[in-house]
Formats: C-alpha cells, structure tokens, sequence
C-alpha cells in the first residue's frame, strides 16, 4: 500500500460508527498511534481508521478491516481527565465554556487561532480526531453562546 488521499489526511471519505451509527471521518495512522495506550500490546496495523466523535459513545476509532478501539484504550479520554476542547494547549471544554459566560472567551480562541496560523499546532498528534480544534470552538458556541 502506497500513497493515498487518505493518508495525506485530505481524505473526506466517512464511514458510521458499528456503535453508534454517527457519521465518523477518517483519522490517520499517526494520530491513532500516539492515543493508545498500549499500541504494541493492542496490536494496532495500519489500515485506514476513523474517529467517532460522539462523546457518550464507547468507540473512539475503528478501521475498515474491523479492529475498534474503545476510550478506555485511549489516554486522553481517562476517567479523570476533564474534556478538553484543545489538545494541543490543554485547554478544557469546561474553562471554555465558563470564559463564554465572562466575556474572556474571544482571548482564549484569538490564542488557539494565532498559534494555528503560525503552525505552532500539534492536532494531528494530540487532537484524538487528528483534526484542528477550531470547529469545536464554534460548535460550544454555538451551543452554549
Ligand atoms: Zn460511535
């Protein structure tokens, strides 16, 4: 296997979750390697992976060949971390969610947006959906704002 779209993480291509059903977007490799916690112990292959996205679910990735992956294999979602709208600055939902409330909100997104510009971000390492974190900002606001 060579090269392809998704692997460049151009891909748009998804697939449902077999949990869930929720429309789940393809994740690459890398980034499914570096959330597991015992990649080598799980015997995770490269095949081409995808992210459900829906918090309540159990599943996090599964691949096309059938390997699922669940949060308690993931580091990041254990039970006593916060949920976190930005990986890569280690910002939680909660504190976001609290900035919306007391005007400090636009600070803590002008940072996130001003440290992607300048490729200062790692989402595709620390972001469990390999994905920029810039389009939960709008969907908490929009929710909560
Ligand atoms: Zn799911």
């Amino acid at each position: 296997m060579s090269v392809n779209c998704c692997s460049q993480g151009s891909c748009s291509s998804t697939k449902n979750c077999p949990k869930c059903g929720n429309t789940s977007k393809t994740v690459g490799f890398k980034t499914v390697l570096h959330h597991l916690k015992f990649p080598h112990v799980l015997g995770a292959e490269e095949s081409e992976y995808y992210f459900c996205s829906d918090a309540a679910c159990s599943l996090v990735y599964f691949s096309a060949n059938n390997k699922r992956i669940t949060q308690r294999q993931i580091s990041v979602f254990d039970e006593n971390r916060a949920e976190k709208i930005c990986y890569c600055f280690d910002i939680d939902k909660a504190v976001y969610i609290e900035a919306l409330g007391n005007n400090s909100a636009e600070k803590i997104k002008q940072f996130v947006v001003q440290k992607t510009k300048a490729s200062l971000c790692a989402c595709a390492i620390k972001n469990p959906s390999g994905r920029c974190c810039l389009a939960d900002f709008k969907k908490i606001e929009s929710i909560e704002g």
